[in-house]
């Protein structure tokens, strides 16, 4: 085969654009990772000759699909669906559903993309995709909810399967719509499968799924501050986001059990500020708010003396040691980064996927922060999904701390990756962003030479 000429990266970039107009968030996935993937091909001739990078952000297939449902005034509402399936050169598609009225074809297009680098980094045999819909949950009844559950689920259930792509929750999409979701694809198959992960317990779901992408991101934050002799034991946190579904409560709960004083939280009205802590018994009532009563967070100010609440702000201005953006994307943008790292701010651990834009990676990058990527720390997740699997596969529902081992394990892995392709000779200091980038890619690029041109 014919030697391409190599691109150089501002060339690949501006093709990225060309090729997927008006798509930001994708194209700012793409280059966070190009810029360190282009460094490590430099010298490895068949990644360019085959095009590897330039297929990888190339998704598969793109669906998009038309989802009616109708609410409890009979009113017909149409909303718009998508299932992204983003690469699956080491396993069948997953990664989760997302329902948020920011949804679009281009966030979903980065959430895949990135769900392939972060599933390859897990060590199981999982590729990458991402879905969801416009559709916002807030507000609904528990019938509407069902119901847009069932027809979103009317017509993916063509494009998803056991072996084929497998779907687990994301924002707005907890075990309540996962239970819908499976409902229906039981129904119109008349298969109990894995199809999805995060189910209840007692249709297939694994114990620890829940805790895990809030637990992981704890753990990979220990992991990186043992490895230059330090703790969480003492540490105050910020952590961002409180949804009814995983990430930043299990987040807090592993940092306080852990020693750390977590003394923020937020969702998108703004967060509070609890200069006490947020302790265990507070925590368990912010879960009973977010994930049963379906509250504000605002109402925690309301609640315990000495909190504030902060309409329309972001936590990062206040003074900490350790930060975990659990919310969503771009939550922390070059100012926040700049004021966290002034302030004391040692060690970042990104919950959420993307949160920190670009010149907030680059801010803590200049600073030599510890920073973990999405990528990297919150891998968790997905990784208690794959043992779902295999827990469905075999039809075997394992124990609780055999499950929690794993975890530790897993997380512990993923570290030692980042830090393996992350150093530079001479220098103790580890990009994570560059070993997670690295480590992510290679699996799957040595992957796709061994397919060929497919
Ligand atoms: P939830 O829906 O449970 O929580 C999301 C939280 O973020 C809520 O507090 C929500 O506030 C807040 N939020 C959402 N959109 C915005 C916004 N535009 N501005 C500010 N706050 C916002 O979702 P998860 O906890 O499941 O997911 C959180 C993040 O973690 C996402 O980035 C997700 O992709 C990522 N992630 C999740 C995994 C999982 O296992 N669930 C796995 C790996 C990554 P409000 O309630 O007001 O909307």
């Amino acid at each position: 085969m014919a030697v391409t000429d190599h691109v150089d990266l501002n060339q690949f970039l501006d093709g990225v654009k060309r090729r997927n107009p008006g798509q930001d968030e994708f194209v700012q996935a793409v280059q966070e990772v190009a810029e360190d993937i282009f460094e490590f091909i430099q010298d490895k001739e068949e990644y360019h000759e085959y095009q590897i990078l330039r297929r990888i952000a190339e998704p598969d297939r793109v669906v998009s699909f038309r989802v009616c449902w109708e609410d409890d005034n009979n009113n017909i509402r149409v909303q718009r669906g998508w299932r992204v399936q983003n690469n699956n050169a080491i396993g069948p598609y997953k990664g989760g559903i997302r329902f948020h009225p920011s949804v679009t074809e281009s966030v979903l297009k980065f959430l895949a993309f990135e769900q392939t680098f972060k599933n390859s980094l897990t060590g199981l045999p999982m590729g990458g995709g991402k879905g969801g819909s416009n559709f916002n949950p807030r507000g609904k009844s528990e019938h509407e909810v069902m119901r847009f559950c069932q027809s979103f689920m009317t017509e993916l259930y063509r494009h998803v399967g056991d072996d084929v792509d497998v779907p687990a929750g994301d924002i707005g999409v907890g075990g309540r719509e996962i239970g819908f979701m499976f409902g229906q694809y039981k129904r119109i198959t008349n298969q109990f499968s894995g199809v999805l992960t995060g189910k209840g317990l007692e249709f297939g779901g694994s114990l620890v799924r829940t805790e895990a992408t809030g637990y992981g991101a704890v753990y990979f934050m220990q992991n990186m501050l043992e490895r230059v002799g330090n703790a969480i034991d003492g540490k105050t946190c910020l952590v961002s986001g409180s949804g009814s579904g995983n990430v930043a409560l299990h987040a807090a709960e592993k940092l306080t059990q852990l020693g750390g004083k977590v003394v923020t939280l937020s969702d998108s009205g703004g967060f509070i500020h609890d200069p006490d802590g947020i302790d265990a018994a507070k925590l368990a009532w912010a879960k009973d708010l977010k994930e049963v009563r379906r509250g504000r967070i605002s109402e925690y100010a309301d609640e315990f003396t000495g909190a504030t609440y902060h309409e329309g702000e972001r936590p990062w201005d206040v003074p900490c040691d350790l930060a975990l953006p659990c919310a969503t994307q771009n939550e922390l943008g070059g100012a926040a980064a700049r004021k966290l790292v002034d302030q004391g701010c040692i060690a970042v651990s990104e919950g959420a996927n993307m949160p920190t834009n670009i010149e907030g990676v680059h801010v803590f990058k200049d600073a030599r922060t510890l920073f973990a990527p999405g990528k990297a720390a919150n891998a968790g997740g997905v990784a208690v999904s794959g043992l779902e699997m295999s827990q469905n596969a075999s039809r075997m529902s394992w124990k609780e701390d055999e499950l929690q081992n794993l975890l530790v394990e897993i997380m512990r892995g993923i570290h030692d990756r980042c830090v393996e392709y992350g150093r530079t000779a001479g220098d103790d200091h580890v990009s994570y962003v560059r070993g997670a980038n690295i480590a992510g890619f290679k699996k799957v690029a040595d992957a796709m030479l061994a397919y060929g041109v497919v």
